[in-house]
């Protein structure tokens, strides 16, 4: 397969529009894109805001709640608390859950795309060890990170998982547009019912806008 190294190393995909490519060529081969799935990632302002973290696997969304949400720094770790399965359609849902409800606040569609499995080399010191290497394809996120169990004594631990950026090409640590992917409104606004800004996203396909897309929200 011909790879997109030199298209991805020319742009900065947290800046342009121009679209990233799901095919995963560029991580040397070593990405299995016939694995994998879609994945999302929601911002959630529950009784403390976290980011929650889903990849499609085996038909249903496997979900981690990580309170400061992914790192874009190689090397960070990030603690990643799995929680329940959520249904795949869980994927489009943006909104707010009613207080007092489980999970009541207000849902963004923060990030979505593919994610894939990749080849890391790392060497399981136990066969029970769980861990995914990643990489992400999304409207936001792109390149490699790992999600490594990370309990053990601690019973009220078992749940826990470190989220780790790695080392990539693709990625780097600019700051991303805080809007939703879906919608293009903010956590507020989101809150407060605005209907979604369609109108206002067509005014941003002009190409000149489409370069950094915080622009677009006016
Ligand atoms: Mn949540």
């Amino acid at each position: 397969m011909a790879s997109l190294e030199t298209y991805h190393r020319k742009r900065n995909f947290t800046r342009t529009a121009e679209p990233a490519g799901n095919n995963f060529a560029e991580a040397d081969g070593k990405v299995n894109p016939t694995k994998g799935g879609k994945f999302v990632i929601h911002k959630h302002a529950a009784s403390r805001l976290h980011y929650d973290l889903r990849l499609e696997q085996d038909g249903v969304l496997t979900s981690w709640a990580v309170p400061k949400g992914p790192s874009l720094v190689p090397g960070e770790k990030r603690l990643a608390v799995k929680v329940e399965d959520h249904p795949l359609e869980y994927g489009n849902f943006e909104g707010t859950i009613p207080a007092g409800e489980y999970g009541g606040g207000t849902v963004m569609l923060w990030d979505r795309g593919r994610w894939a499995p990749f080849e890391s080399g790392h060497k399981k010191k136990k066969k029970s060890e769980e861990r995914i290497d990643f990489m992400l394809s999304g409207e936001k996120l792109h390149g490699l990170w790992t999600l490594v169990r990370t309990s053990g004594r601690d019973p009220k631990k078992d749940n826990h998982w470190m989220l780790i950026k790695r080392h990539d090409d693709v990625s780097d640590a600019s700051e991303l547009t805080d809007l939703s992917v879906a919608t293009g409104r903010t956590m507020e606004e989101i809150a407060g019912g605005k209907a979604a800004v369609k109108e206002k996203k067509k005014r941003c396909e002009k190409p000149e806008e489409k370069i950094i897309p915080t622009k677009c929200r006016i």
